[in-house]
């Protein structure tokens, strides 16, 4: 195929957020598909994907929009994917490849798969790319630049289907890992899923503490104060807001769906914590030093493979992302 010939005829996108839009203005940039339709839950974020311009038809549902469609993206909290899924079976043509966005694969393989009809091809992919912003305003067509897609298609998987998703993420500017759903979930789990849980847990025992030092402050009328988990935030805790701005739908869903591995790691995490937490309380500076120096090269190890920078281009190219 020439690099001018779209590779898609006409690609529906299901779910208008940050990964539907980015999705349709790289897809506009790179020629990747012929016409982009979408669709979304709200009115008012298929009004917004209108005047933002980045598709070529908006349909109320998703059934309207896969019609005719030969790749439908699926781009919405995952726990949607189910009934998404069967609610546009009847719409989806011969040969159409569906595929997605989520961030936990094994559970797209039990709640799509069932529906997909015969000589319709799944391939459940996962950029691993995002930002803390959610909806239609804050897609951008670089958010998968550099970055890794992972495709988790099942066993017996049509290997043309397989090829044309992975050619079309290269397009997109990503690198192409393939993985088995229950390897991807349990890597995810510790390089995603964990630091989120462990981002919105801390910002909101902070956020608890620093109700009770108002509250405890106002019982002294001589001390004022205010604000200070914000007021001070450039400390570490600036980067933990950050993460846990996510969008708080999407994050429900993923945790709900790769519960198992979640609570592994967390188990994990907590005899780590623990371990250190002794080391603290017993003056163990060696053990302390030694640790956060392998981390320190963990660290090194990330820039080295060109994924420290942001995700956002808008934003310092040192920030930390969130996925
Ligand atoms: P987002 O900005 O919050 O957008 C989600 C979109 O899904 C919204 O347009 C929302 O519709 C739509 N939606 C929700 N329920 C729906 C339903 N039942 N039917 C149709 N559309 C529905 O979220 P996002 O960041 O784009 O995330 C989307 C997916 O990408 C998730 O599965 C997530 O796991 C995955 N992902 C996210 C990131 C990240 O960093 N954000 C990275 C990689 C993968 P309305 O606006 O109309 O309510």
């Amino acid at each position: 195929m020439s690099q001018s010939e779209p590779p898609f005829e006409r690609m529906a996108l299901i779910g208008l957020g940050l990964l539907g839009s980015s999705l349709a203005l790289v897809a506009k940039r790179e020629g990747l598909a012929g016409h982009v339709a979408g669709s979304t839950r709200s009115k008012e974020t298929r009004d917004r994907a209108y005047e933002l311009g980045f598709l070529d038809s908006v349909h109320e549902t998703a059934l309207e929009a896969v019609e005719g469609a030969d790749l439908v993206v699926l781009c919405s909290p995952v726990g949607t994917y189910g009934d998404l899924a069967e609610a546009m079976a009847p719409g989806l043509r011969q040969g159409a490849i569906v595929t997605d966005v989520g961030s936990v694969k094994q559970a797209v393989v039990r709640d799509v798969g069932p529906h997909m009809p015969a000589g319709v091809h799944l391939v459940p992919g996962h950029p691993v790319a995002g930002t803390e912003q959610s909806g239609p305003d804050a897609g951008f067509a670089e958010l998968f630049e550099d970055r890794y897609c992972i495709l988790t298609p099942p066993p017996g998987t049509d290997e043309v289907a397989i090829e044309k998703i992975a050619e079309f993420w290269r397009r997109a500017g990503s690198m192409i890992e393939i993985m088995d759903p229950h390897h991807h979930d349990r890597v995810l789990a510790i390089t995603s899923h964990l630091p989120h849980l462990i981002a919105y847990t801390i910002v909101g025992t902070a956020s608890d503490l620093e109700t009770q030092l108002i509250r405890e402050a106002a019982e002294d009328s001589d001390v004022v104060r205010t604000r200070e988990v914000i007021r001070y935030s450039a400390g570490g805790f600036r980067d933990f807001t950050r993460i846990a701005a996510s969008p708080p739908e999407m994050w429900r869903d993923i945790f709900l769906n790769n519960r198992e591995t979640v609570l592994e790691m967390l188990g994990r995490f907590t005899e780590d914590l623990t371990a250190l937490q002794r080391a603290i309380r017993w003056g163990e500076g060696d053990k302390l030093y030694d640790w956060f120096e392998r981390t320190r090269e963990i660290r090194q190890g990330v820039v080295d493979m060109r994924q420290a920078g942001s995700f956002n281009p808008a934003e310092q190219k040192d920030e930390p992302e969130t996925e």
